[in-house]
């Protein structure tokens, strides 16, 4: 028996009763953040029900994640009083993968497929990629899978891609890779996650009695977040909501502000094409914000006001008695002190009795959570990385954990069990066998037993060859750890033994962020005073954290935080080159910096009572502090709405900074104004110096400035005027212009 709370349209406004009680006709909810979209997207579910005008099984509703559609049917859940079984709720992947099941046949699957993950598929395309004899060098498979994808994106099957479409990849032979993948996939009766909606959708559109079929199910659809669909989710949106009858009950939300994934294919022409595609639509726009004060709604829409184009809103706050803080903004010298005032906040917070569930640190990349991490841990303050792993679980920092590990204790065999074959160094199985069985009957440590059969010659091939140059990577290493220090050797090896090349040559989209994290890692060696003093710190660190409790803060990105809510939120890394993006600044002009832009937006948008934006003077960009400024987006928060702390912007771009701050005294000032971006990505070190003349002036952070007396390829000598000559690597310095 149902015993809904019967007030459930009384406590909302008259627009947002009006969108949930408009149930049939199409409708698009237009309306800015925390207007109450996805609530009312919840109630307009449980109205639909509570009016009898359909069963829960007539009702599909597309979230964005996994959690906002599990939150919703809780929400609904709570409304009807009791849980809600058999729904059509989920993200379009999950939708579309039930779907797939029931009609798998029709693209020559059976209803058990398998769907493949990333590994599997890049697996399957080299494979398919083979007869083709292509320089993988050149064409790497990682990039055809995101051009494959991209097309999967747009709806295109091997027949409908032209040849407008068609690439130069690989001379011209993607598109006919593309097929065989496809048929490959079909054989192995398997399907990658973008072939979860291109099959639905070609089974809707092939198949008019499959179409019908769901026409006569749907009564009702529901979309939250229309406005990062990309192109197939919205034909498949449309083939479902465009039904014989002329009947169309679609209601979807979105705000066009809110648009952050068109890097991955999301079309915000959606939005704008609904009222063509659905002649008659009703558009209701929401302008009562719920979700922050009038400080923070001000701050928000007096930044995204310096967005062009955009479809034009008014957002007023609809809470009563919520002036509040203004937006603080704190300058700080260094991502240390960053950590540390974020840290010292949040536990003032915590003892005034704010939950800890309801602060979120927010950061533009997944590499900076790790300061955060390490304080919070510090400090005892139970955190969770949202939507992502703590950042010495990731996978490339264990990786490189491993290297320092074998490199300070050459026995430990877990840590060399990991890295023998990565990067992949053509280690045969019977190798390792033979490397095992020689430890074991010894016993000795696996490097022991290496070092054994190499000096037995009982190693054969490549195998050999392979473990010989790893050896000679840590001997070398192990010297340069006694001459130059921790840092130095560990950059070394991991450029050594190919580790960091294995990831430059990878093309997936989480390369860069890998790389990033890995540059974040050599930094915060470089606090530590030796090797071992490091590693100590990491195995102590991922020991503390054992606390089973739902209080925690949250870390994540700015992309993971899209639409969810929180009392405080802390935004840190506001400076030009980190937010927005030095991606973002290279690819010049307004529409990537404008997409940073929106991002900024979400951020600010997701603070209930208080947001703290903090900025820093300075970042360690692997070896070499560089001097960074204010990121534009606080500059165009108008200045009615902030609270300078610490020290106020504007003294901060005038001042600069004497060298003497740093203990190193190696602090270089190298940007002075926003057209020269304050950042240096890993890639434009790795340009810049990979023709470094001789006579050059170079910067080493530990070293300081030093003349290049001689190159080989990208080993270096240099003659610091402080420490003499050192040979080093290329990559570890910088071009003084
Ligand atoms: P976003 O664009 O960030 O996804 P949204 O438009 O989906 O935001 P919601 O998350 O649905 O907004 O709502 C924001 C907050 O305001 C929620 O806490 C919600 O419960 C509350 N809220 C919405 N409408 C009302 C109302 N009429 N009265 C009181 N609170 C409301
Ligand atoms: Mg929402």
């Amino acid at each position: 028996s149902l015993t809904p709370s019967s007030d459930y349209l009384s406590r909302l406004n008259s627009e947002q009763r009006r969108a949930i009680e408009t149930t049939e006709g199409p409708l698009l909810i237009l309306a800015g953040a925390g207007t109450g979209k996805t609530r009312v997207l919840t109630t307009r579910f449980a109205h639909i029900l509570l009016t009898g005008k359909a069963y829960p099984s007539q009702i599909l509703a597309v979230t964005f994640t996994n959690k906002a559609a599990k939150e919703m049917k809780e929400r609904v859940g709570a409304i009807l009083g009791e849980p809600v079984e058999g729904l059509w709720l989920g993200t379009f992947h999950a939708i579309c993968a039930r779907m797939l099941r029931r009609h798998a046949e029709y693209v020559q699957l059976t209803s058990g497929f398998n769907i493949l993950d990333t590994d599997d598929q890049l697996r399957l395309l080299k494979q398919v990629m083979e007869p083709f004899q292509i320089d993988t060098k050149r064409w790497p498979p990682n990039q055809l899978l995101g051009i494959i994808q991209r097309w999967k994106d747009r709806g295109l099957t091997p027949d409908r891609v032209t040849p407008v479409e068609d690439t130069d990849f690989a001379n011209g032979h993607a598109l006919a890779i593309y097929r065989l993948y496809q048929e490959r996939l079909q054989t192995l009766n398997a399907c990658d996650f973008g072939d979860l909606m291109l099959h639905v959708v070609e089974i809707l559109r092939t198949k008019p009695d499959v179409l019908a079929q769901y026409h006569r199910i749907f009564r009702y659809i529901l979309v939250d977040e229309y406005q990062d669909t990309n192109t197939i989710q919205y034909l498949w949106l449309r083939l479902l909501a465009k039904r014989h009858d002329g009947i169309s009950n679609i209601a979807c939300v979105g705000d066009d502000d809110q648009s952050i994934y068109s890097w991955r294919g999301a079309e915000i022409e959606n939005i704008l094409r609904f009222e063509k595609d659905f002649p008659g639509a009703k558009v209701v726009r929401l302008e009562e914000n719920y979700r922050s004060t009038d400080q923070i709604l001000a701050a928000a829409a007096g930044l995204i006001s310096h967005n062009e184009g955009r479809l034009g809103k008014t957002l007023r706050s609809g809470r009563k008695n919520a002036h509040g803080e203004k937006v603080q903004i704190i300058g700080v010298h260094d991502s240390d002190e960053e950590a540390r005032v974020v840290g010292g906040a949040i536990e003032r917070l915590q003892k005034s009795g704010h939950p800890l569930s309801e602060i979120a640190i927010l950061m533009r990349a997944g590499f900076q959570t790790r300061p955060f991490e390490e304080r919070l841990l510090m400090l005892g303050v139970p955190y969770r990385v949202v939507g992502g792993l703590r950042f010495y679980e990731r996978a490339e920092i264990r990786d490189c954990l491993a290297y320092m590990r074998v490199l300070s204790q050459p026995s430990d065999d877990l840590a060399f069990e990991r890295i023998i074959n990565v990067p992949k160094r053509g280690i045969g199985a019977v190798a390792l066998q033979k490397l095992h069985k020689e430890a074991q009957t010894l016993p000795c440590s696996l490097v022991d037993a290496v070092n054994i059969q190499l000096s037995t010659d009982s190693l054969k091939g490549k195998s050999k060859k392979a473990l010989s140059h790893l050896m000679a990577n840590f001997t070398q290493a192990k010297a340069t750890l006694d001459t130059e220090g921790h840092v130095v050797a560990s950059e070394q090896l991991l450029e050594e033994s190919g580790y960091l090349q294995m990831w430059r040559d990878d093309r997936s989209v989480e390369a860069p962020g890998r790389l990033e994290n890995i540059r974040e890692l050599m930094r915060a060696i470089g606090d530590f005073a030796t090797l071992e003093g490091f590693l100590e710190h990491v195995a102590l660190v991922m020991d503390i954290d054992r606390t089973e409790t739902d209080e925690k803060v949250n870390l994540m990105t700015l992309h993971g935080a899209k639409g969810l809510e929180f009392d405080t939120v802390f935004l840190p890394g506001w400076e030009e080159g980190v937010f927005p993006s030095q991606r973002s600044l290279d690819e010049g002009g307004n529409r990537a910096l404008e997409e940073e832009r929106r991002l900024a937006y979400v951020g600010l948008t997701r603070a209930r009572q208080r947001a703290v934006i903090l900025h820093a003077a300075s970042r360690r960009i692997y070896a070499n502090w560089q001097s960074s400024i204010p990121s534009r987006f606080i500059d165009e928060i108008p200045l009615e709405y902030i609270d300078m702390r610490g020290e106020s912007v504007e003294k901060r771009r005038q001042a600069s900074f004497s060298p003497s701050m740093f203990a190193s005294g190696t602090f270089t000032s190298t940007r002075s104004n926003r057209s020269q971006p304050a950042y240096k990505r890993i890639t434009d070190i790795k340009e810049t110096t990979a023709h470094i003349p001789l006579g050059a002036t170079v910067f080493h952070q530990k070293f300081g400035e030093g003349l290049v007396i001689s190159s080989d390829g990208d080993r270096l000598e240099v003659n610091f005027n402080n420490v003499g000559i050192k040979r080093i690597l290329a990559n570890f310095v910088e071009i003084k212009s």
